[in-house]
């Protein structure tokens, strides 16, 4: 027994031991023209770079300031590949697995327990819900609309008073597994709303004319995988035929173009869009959801990290969308509304122009159903801390957009018929 107890434990530990990032970089390169666009496009061929903005090689062009994630073993010989092509860049993270440990600089007031000022994982999310139905059995209530992949419960949080006639607004939340800010921002939300109805003027107005839908989490497992084996992926975890890489891109799954882009064809990218569009789980379940609600749904807002933007269609074309005046003036108010708070900056505009072309998106797919308001945030940082904006940013981040999003359903509610 003295021999094999040691062995079965070390058996366990190497299964779930996370992935780590000691010695791995983030660069952030300022590209001066189509030549250095190459050189990057090149570099990524023959090496491991996890593009973090854009989030593809693909999308790398001439005056593009790109960042990207590169290991220690490879990172010597990007450096030098940069330096002999005369590129300016710098290193916005030197060692990744040290600012994974720092993203966690708020102290749990109890230990284990959900907190609106800390990342929360799936568990303490799913009790969470619970929480707020038990708290609020007037305001808030839950829906299942479906399982993932790993059979996770798909849980959308209803708020307002039950009245299925009222407009309603559709918000999601971790639809890339990484990016952490976003589920913190849709729990923040829920808390606020039911909080104070009754006594934030808005927000009463708002709760008391229509309903909130929020999906605090739309890739379930990938937010898992993404706490417990690795903390940078961004897919869900489906597995994929005739392929030993694991994942589709549900933001590149949606049935808007999605066949338009050659770099979402290969299941072993981070932008992979799956075998047919609507083809996972998690797709089909809000899309599903979306259409049997339509009538209601005025408005949806996706939220992801990081580049301090608020994105409106197209994403797959760069013509503008027929309504383009109307969404550009929401967003213009939107981020001003937003900077009040802390003097945050945001820059608005069509997805494809202001951030990178995409297909398959969630956003085009709804504004292409006629919800005619759609949004996507990217929320902080601009490339200070990227995906691992510390715990401490959480409620100064939560706050500022909260200011945003009362205003566009404030908007709803007064220019929808
Ligand atoms: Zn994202």
């Amino acid at each position: 027994m003295r021999f094999i107890l040691p062995v079965g434990l070390i058996a366990t530990t190497l299964a779930i031991a996370p992935v780590r990032f000691d010695g791995e970089k983030v660069l952030r390169v300022k590209l001066q023209d189509e030549k250095q666009a190459n050189i990057i496009k090149d570099l990524a061929q023959t090496n491991q770079l996890d593009f973090w903005y854009p989030d593809a090689a693909h999308h790398v062009a001439a005056n593009m300031t790109i960042d990207f994630r590169v290991s220690e073993k490879e990172s010597q010989s990007i450096q030098s590949s940069l330096d002999q092509n005369k590129m300016h860049y710098e290193i916005l993270i030197h060692d990744l697995q040290e600012e994974i440990e720092k993203q966690f600089d708020v102290k749990e007031d109890i230990p284990g327990r959900h907190s609106y000022a800390k990342y929360n994982n799936w568990d303490k999310i799913v009790a969470w819900t619970e929480k707020m139905v038990h708290k609020h059995p007037e305001m808030v209530s839950r829906i299942k609309i479906g399982t993932t992949v790993e059979d996770n419960p798909l849980y959308v949080l209803k708020i307002g008073k039950r009245d299925e006639r009222r407009k309603a607004i559709f918000m999601d939340c971790g639809i890339h597994a990484r990016e952490w800010i976003s589920p913190a921002f849709c729990q923040w939300f829920v808390y606020q709303a039911a909080k104070t109805y009754g006594k934030n003027k808005i927000m009463t107005k708002l709760l008391d004319r229509m309903n909130f839908y929020v999906l605090p989490v739309f890739n379930v497992d990938g937010y898992i995988w993404s706490w417990t084996q690795n903390r940078m992926w961004r897919k869900n975890r489906s597995k994929n035929q005739n392929s030993n890489c694991i994942g589709t891109d549900l933001n590149r799954n949606f049935n808007a173009s999605w066949n338009s882009f050659l770099n979402t064809k290969d299941p072993c990218a981070e932008t992979y869009r799956g075998p047919e569009p609507e083809s996972e789980k998690e797709t089909k379940a809000v899309t599903d959801f979306i259409r049997s609600h339509l009538k209601s749904i005025k408005a949806y807002i996706t939220f992801h990290s990081y580049s301090q933007m608020l994105l409106f269609p197209y994403g797959y074309t760069s013509k503008l969308p027929p309504n383009y005046k109307d969404l550009a003036k929401v967003a213009k108010i939107g981020t001003d509304v937003l900077s009040t708070r802390y003097e945050t900056h945001y820059i608005y505009g069509p997805i494809a122009s202001t951030i990178y072309p995409t297909s398959g998106s969630s956003l085009d797919w709804a504004y292409n159903l006629g919800i005619k308001h759609t949004f996507a945030f990217e929320l902080r940082d601009k490339g200070k801390f990227c995906f691992l904006l510390p715990e401490s940013q959480i409620k100064p981040t939560c706050k500022e957009t909260l200011l945003a999003v009362k205003f566009i359903a404030k908007y709803i509610l007064k220019h929808t018929s």
